[in-house]
């Protein structure tokens, strides 16, 4: 199903590096913003300095430039709970179509898609090409 930008895909190879950032920071929060190429979300643009809390993390998306080829957001959350929040709803909105929350324990299958309204996106995750780019 394709999206809007024609986003069709996030890719597995980001999850498992997205898992492991979560982990680093945790209990920390972890965020970043996510980029697609050719219809597949595949990198992600940290979002500079330290998330300590949910408040914090929140406010330094806000401080990031406005970049075109941004199609969402990820940040984890330290205590298993999937749901939205309304500071992240409100940033969604801001953000882009998918905005992934992860949370502990962090496994491959530990995250949800949201689009801005707070619907959940089913979202497909596919396997790295070869050689990347
Ligand atoms: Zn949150």
């Amino acid at each position: 199903m394709a999206g809007k930008n024609g986003v069709t895909g996030i890719s597995r190879d980001l999850i498992k590096l997205i898992m492991e950032a979560s982990k680093s920071s945790h209990p920390h929060e972890f965020a970043a913003l996510l980029r697609a190429e050719k219809g597949v979300i595949s990198e992600m643009l940290l979002v500079p300095g330290t998330a300590s809390d949910e408040d914090s993390a929140i406010m330094m998306f806000h401080m990031m430039p406005i970049d075109r080829s941004i199609v969402g957001s990820v940040h984890s959350h330290p205590v298993h709970d999937l749901r939205y929040s309304d500071a992240d709803l409100h940033m969604f909105g801001s953000k882009g179509a998918y905005n992934f929350i992860v949370t502990y324990p962090y496994g491959e299958n530990d995250w949800v898609c949201y689009n801005p309204r707070g619907e959940r996106v089913a979202i497909q995750v596919v396997e790295d090409q070869a050689g990347g780019n």
